[in-house]
């Protein structure tokens, strides 16, 4: 897999609309951090010439699941099976599986720290690879981290305990998928390090106290004696930037 372009027409208007569905509006913390992120992205988008941005219009469609109309994009939760309309097909998202091994259905975790983002193609010459005409972004409703909790009095009592993520993750793993949904793959993806950004895969937590989810944040790079390099606020690095500069130009 590689960078996948999107069709021309909608290339040509370097506008993605997004739709965040009815699940995703009626929960304060996701919305929110589905606003924020739209917010942010486009800000990157500005500052780094990224040729792209999401318009999230209020009188925004879901994706026609059968025509033509309707969002380019759509923001949904996913637990378990991940599954999509187009063109008239019901599409259920396939796990990556090596050649040869069965092919079997994708299990979305709704506790992840990650979300997962479906390019969905259309190919208008037979034997060509499709170009993007929508993208499908399910992130976990109720993404989990561990946190330090303070159970007694003493200086020893303290626990970790299980908690929502809080906005900061969210975005974190918002952001990210908006990124895939512009047409990178997992391929493209960065490792910790030097190059870290908001497209690296599986960084580390920093999580706040189990009372604080408000402190919440990526860890992308300890960086001592300087501070830690943590997103949000998201950031995009060179590398990545110029994946999405050519897939849109
Ligand atoms: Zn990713």
């Amino acid at each position: 897999m590689t960078v996948s372009p999107w069709t021309d027409t909608i290339k040509a208007r370097k506008v993605l609309t997004i739709f965040a569905t009815d699940a995703v509006k009626k929960d304060n913390v996701w919305f929110q951090v589905f606003k924020d992120s739209v917010a942010e992205f486009n800000r990157l988008s500005n500052s780094l010439k990224l040729g792209v941005t999401f318009s999230s219009p209020s009188d925004v469609k879901a994706p026609d699941p059968v025509g033509e109309g309707g969002a380019e994009v759509q923001f949904d939760f996913g637990n378990g099976l991940l599954q999509f309309e187009m063109q008239g097909d019901k599409i259920t998202v396939m796990e990556d599986t090596k050649e040869g091994e069965p092919p079997k259905p994708l299990n979305f975790s709704p506790t992840a720290l990650h979300g997962f983002t479906a390019l969905a193609r259309v190919s208008f010459v037979k034997g060509t690879p499709g170009k993007v005409r929508r993208a499908f972004i399910f992130v976990p409703p109720t993404p989990m981290v561990n946190a330090v909790r303070k159970v007694g009095p003493g200086p020893d009592d303290f626990r970790d305990a299980q908690r929502p993520a809080g906005p900061g993750i969210r975005k974190f793993i918002t952001v990210h998928e908006f990124i895939h949904a512009c047409g990178l793959s997992n391929a493209e993806h960065n490792s910790t390090g030097p190059n870290a950004d908001t497209f690296t895969i599986n960084p580390q937590l920093s999580t706040g106290t189990f009372d604080k989810p408000e402190d919440d944040k990526i860890l992308l790079r300890v960086n001592f004696p300087n501070p830690n390099v943590v997103a949000p606020p998201n950031f995009i690095k060179k590398k990545v930037a110029d994946l999405i500069i050519n897939n849109w130009k």
